[in-house]
């Protein structure tokens, strides 16, 4: 592989151009297992960013891939539709929160949550009420990098002044402060619910992560503030924008996370792990009532519709998928992933340099008291046989489901001995 190559001309996420960090050289992976060309093994912490859900190279999912790319890999969208799709969406509305009853299908997270907003922005605009046009949105989200996405996306981590003359003005609200696990305070609902008083007759959404905050801080927060955000978006006429890009398809221990609130949004958008971390593939879910709003008056259609929409290949990976999570073992992998994390991981919270730790679910969070140097620890990582990607202060993991207790087990080890020295 030429890696000068990849150095001096290509970008990947996030990172300088001029000065990159280092790129690690993967030749496959298969199960929890990412094989470096160089000879190392790792065993992957990451689920390829909460994608990869059932590990790699998985035997069900490639043929589904198989299957269909000798039928036909894309037919455009337009006029056009097929099995895979239509089997997608129905399997997603049977599986999302009640209340959801069409689906459009983007083809990024990011493209979800734009969709998401238009609609809002189209619905209010639709019913007459062009002034409710902003959207308000709690401290330390993460919804994408698009621009639309970005002008929620929590004002510090997301650069705000950076792109000020071209970002919306959106509202923020202070994030969540009670955790999941503690006993609800009342006064964490107080900012959110000023904030809507004074302004409910601009705001056209509310956009949120269901219980997990993920890439604007990896924060995980009591559900009772999720419950008490939609009651304050239906009493004040605001719609509720629930990004579960990250937290969907089980990794918080519920299949959406929206359950640990027994809350429905309007507006639902998915991604990430809804191939099982094949392609990409998301989609934006709505009620009845937005979607008629939607195509209320002028000028009557939604004006969306990108050149790979549903995908018939990514269609057919995503079904495959999701019929190995309803089988269900996704719930017990889960759940003894988490018993393992409280049980090795929350107690590194006692290494003097850990801020704090937190699990939900198959999530892992170690938040350090400084800012880590990623290229270090990563080079630490690959040496201990584990694949990690650490950002700011925050070592966090999501393991794929089908990880087991040794690997686990080796994965928790590293974080901790890197954390010692
Ligand atoms: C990753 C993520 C997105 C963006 O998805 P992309 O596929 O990277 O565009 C949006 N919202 C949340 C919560 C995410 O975690």
């Amino acid at each position: 592989m030429n890696l000068d190559f990849d150095q001096q001309h290509i970008w990947h996420p996030y990172t300088s151009a001029v000065s990159p960090l280092p790129c690690y050289p993967v030749e496959k992976a298969d199960g929890v297992r990412i094989y470096l060309q160089t000879g190392e093994v790792l065993i992957d912490a990451m689920s390829s960013w909460w994608a990869a859900v059932h590990g790699y190279n998985h035997p069900h999912l490639n043929q589904a891939a198989h299957r269909q790319i000798d039928k036909m890999a894309h037919v455009m969208f337009g006029g056009l539709t097929h099995e895979p799709a239509i089997s997608l969406c129905q399997t997603l509305l049977d599986m999302v929160p009640q209340g959801l009853n069409r689906v459009f299908l983007a083809d990024s997270g990011s493209v979800a949550v734009e969709v998401a907003m238009k609609m809002a922005l189209q619905y209010w605009a639709c019913q007459g009420n062009p002034g409710k046009h902003k959207f308000i949105s709690p401290r330390n989200g993460y919804h994408g990098d698009t621009f639309a996405a970005m002008s929620v996306c929590d004002p510090v981590n997301g650069m705000h002044s950076l792109f000020n003359d071209v970002l919306s003005k959106q509202i923020f609200t202070p994030a969540p402060q009670t955790r999941f696990g503690q006993v609800w305070n009342e006064d964490d609902i107080q900012p959110l619910n000023e904030l809507m008083q004074r302004h409910h007759h601009e705001i056209a959404a509310l956009i949120i992560e269901p219980i997990v905050q993920g890439a604007g801080g990896m924060r995980v927060y009591h559900p009772e503030y999720l419950k008490r955000a939609r009651q304050l978006c239906d009493e004040f006429n605001v719609l509720l924008i629930a990004d579960e890009i990250a937290t969907g398809f089980g990794r918080t221990g519920k299949l959406f996370a929206c359950e640990h609130a027994g809350i429905s949004p309007d507006i639902l958008c998915l991604g990430k792990a809804l191939t099982g971390g094949y392609m990409t593939l998301a989609a934006t879910l709505c009620s009845e009532d937005v979607a008629v709003g939607v195509c209320q008056g002028q000028p009557g259609v939604f004006m969306h519709g990108p050149t790979y929409m549903g995908n018939p290949l990514a269609c057919a990976v995503a079904n495959a998928s999701l019929e190995i999570l309803q089988q269900g073992h996704w719930q017990t992998q889960v759940s003894q992933i988490e018993r393992q994390l409280r049980a090795e991981l929350l107690p590194l919270s006692n290494l003097s340099a850990v801020a704090d730790t937190r699990v939900l679910g198959a999530i892992g969070v170690v938040e350090c008291k400084t800012a880590v140097d990623v290229a270090r620890l990563q080079r630490k990582f690959v040496s201990q046989g584990v694949w990690i990607r650490p950002f700011g202060k925050l070592v966090y993991i999501m393991p794929p489901y089908i990880i087991n207790q040794d690997d686990l087990s080796q994965i928790i080890r590293a974080i901790a001995s890197a954390l010692a020295d």
